[in-house]
């Protein structure tokens, strides 16, 4: 299917379903009127002369214009490209440039004098368009940028408008197209998060996004009674595709409880709407978790939910899945390149396979574990986790010679992440190739030093990372994040490791910081702490 042909049929099966709530923005829609508004936008989006394959940019935060887009431009045939509301000129040039955009929607929340500044400096002719016109050197393509919200900003077209220019004419084009449109068309470029250097553009299809979808909303049971809440943002695969997608290829409803993470407006959101399923990221689920009303919540309606993106610390699972009622939780994996998930735990899987793995490959999708030789590694070894199937990514775009870094000539995906599958296929991500220290010859998985200090009763949050040490080649390196309140000293800390893991794996640096550099999705960017603690050791 398309994702057009997927959401009519189960607009016509499901029409007084719930589907879509924007807390912020009051909107509610059913499952008839969120399809009538999509054709609407998706042919006033053709009335601009759009044309399929076009790009159309995004930026902005969660809120009704993004998901109505998403669905609409995918109709239309046009290539979304979601555009990371925290990028500044350097990366929206960066973004824009290497897409060539047709057409950028503008959050209204922006302060549009930033904004229209930013956009400026990328596109400097924008001052001598036409209204709604931006011809521009630097961004040969870019010709309209669009606004959201209420005020009328001189240069651009109004998120409103483009649905009034919608005539008899575009819609019986989005009829034609109904027709015409492949499952394998390009319609979505996503940005990875820029964990470990520059964010690349992952060009998916129809077929990659909605399949991975419908298969993350079977593990999770999804059905039309079902209400998800998504605080993660749509910019990024975890909103748009085990949000949006898992939800609208259930009928379920999907909830959007404010622009970015408030954790008290998840708590309530949560509580008001009878959510049935929660998303997030461990470092949200810790903030909900260490709220100071925490305790006064109501999760009785709360069943599932998934925690993905970065490791999963096994006792925040654990108190997810107890304190919160969300007892049938899934961990998943993935990527952005792999539209995001390769594995996924079940519902049916017991708790305790469930907070210490990942879980099994997803339906149609090949995976294998390869030692630095590229040889598949007997089942329990630590190695390279390749995958293969449908949800591969057509490649980055416009940049071939990283794609051929990335997908080899048997079309296997190479993660960069280090993994092991037991016997019985259960999956486990050990980290990240470039994250792996080598000390004194010793291979150090960060991830099992947090892990192991996470246990402290008086560490909130820590960060283990290797820098560069002329006698060992590497040393380890902890970040701690104390509990509020509380105190720690190195000394202390050092006397937790001793006897209790090996004296290798005892950091030799340890800071305390009350935060860490951060991308806008909640992962962890440790190449910016290695970067500060090589200049502090220097
Ligand atoms: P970039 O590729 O730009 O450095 P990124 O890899 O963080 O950023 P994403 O595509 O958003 O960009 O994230 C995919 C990565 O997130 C995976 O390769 C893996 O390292 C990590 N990850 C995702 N899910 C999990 C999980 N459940 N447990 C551990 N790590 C995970
Ligand atoms: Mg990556």
């Amino acid at each position: 299917d398309t994702i057009g042909a997927h959401l009519d049929r189960m607009a016509a099966l499901s029409p007084d379903a719930d589907a879509l709530v924007v807390r912020h923005q009051n909107v509610r829609l059913t499952y008839a009127q969120f399809n009538v508004e999509t054709d609407r936008l998706a042919a006033g989006l053709l009335a601009l002369g759009l044309r399929r394959g076009d790009r159309v940019g995004i930026w902005s935060q969660n809120n009704s214009e993004w998901v109505l887009t998403q669905f609409a431009t995918a109709k239309a045939g046009l290539v979304l490209v979601n555009i990371n509301p925290a990028y500044r000129t350097h990366e929206l040039e960066y973004a824009l440039n290497k897409v060539g955009c047709e057409a950028l929607i503008l959050a209204a929340s922006f302060k549009s004098s930033d904004y229209i500044g930013m956009i400026r400096q990328v596109a400097p002719e924008l001052d001598r368009c036409q209204p709604g016109r931006l011809e521009s050197h630097k961004l040969p393509t870019l010709r309209t940028v669009i606004r959201m919200g209420e005020d009328r900003t001189p240069g651009m077209l109004n998120f409103a408008d483009i649905a009034a220019a919608a005539g008899d004419q575009h819609f019986a084009e989005l009829e034609r197209l109904r027709g015409e449109l492949q499952f394998d068309d390009a319609i979505n470029i996503q940005f990875t998060s820029g964990t470990t250097g520059n964010p690349k553009g992952a060009t998916l299809t129809h077929h990659n996004i909605l399949n991975n979808g419908f298969f993350i909303g079977e593990a999770m049971r999804l059905t039309e009674r079902d209400r998800l809440c998504i605080p993660v943002p749509f910019y990024h695969c975890f909103g748009m595709v085990l949000g949006n997608l898992a939800c609208v290829t259930h009928r379920a409803c999907m909830v959007i409880p404010g622009e970015g993470f408030d954790p008290e407006g998840v708590l309530t959101t949560v509580q008001e709407e009878r959510c049935t399923g929660l998303h997030g990221v461990p470092t949200m689920f810790i903030a909900l978790l260490n709220h100071p009303r925490f305790k006064e919540f109501d999760f009785s309606t709360l069943r599932t939910g998934i925690m993905a993106g970065s490791p999963c610390p096994i006792e925040v699972m654990r108190r997810v899945a107890g304190e919160m009622n969300m007892g049938e939780i899934t961990i998943a994996y993935g990527m952005t390149e792999t539209s995001p998930v390769s594995f996924q735990s079940s519902t049916d899987d017991p708790l305790e396979r469930r907070v210490a793995t990942v879980g099994r490959v997803q339906p149609h999708l090949e995976v294998k574990i390869v030692d630095a030789e590229g040889r598949i590694v007997p089942t329990g070894t630590t190695g390279e986790l390749l995958t293969r199937g449908y949800s591969v990514m057509l490649g980055y775009w416009g940049d071939d010679e990283r794609t051929r870094e990335a997908i080899d000539a048997a079309r296997w995906m190479h993660t960069g992440d280090l993994a092991t599958i037991d016997a019985e296929g259960y999956c486990n991500i050990v980290g990240r190739i470039k994250d792996m220290v080598i000390r004194g010859g010793e291979n150090i998985y960060p991830r099992e030093v947090e892990e192991f200090l996470y246990t402290h009763p008086r560490i909130k949050d820590v960060q283990v990372f290797g820098v560069p040490d002329e006698k060992f080649g590497e040393q380890l390196c902890a970040w701690i994040h104390v509990q509020d309140g509380e105190t720690l000293t190195e000394r202390e800390v050092l006397e937790f490791c001793q006897g209790s893991i090996a004296h290798y794996k005892v950091p030799r640096h340890i800071r305390f910081v009350d935060a860490f550099p951060m991308t806008v999705t909640g992962k962890i960017q440790k190449f910016i702490m290695r970067q500060k603690m090589i200049e502090e050791l220097r």
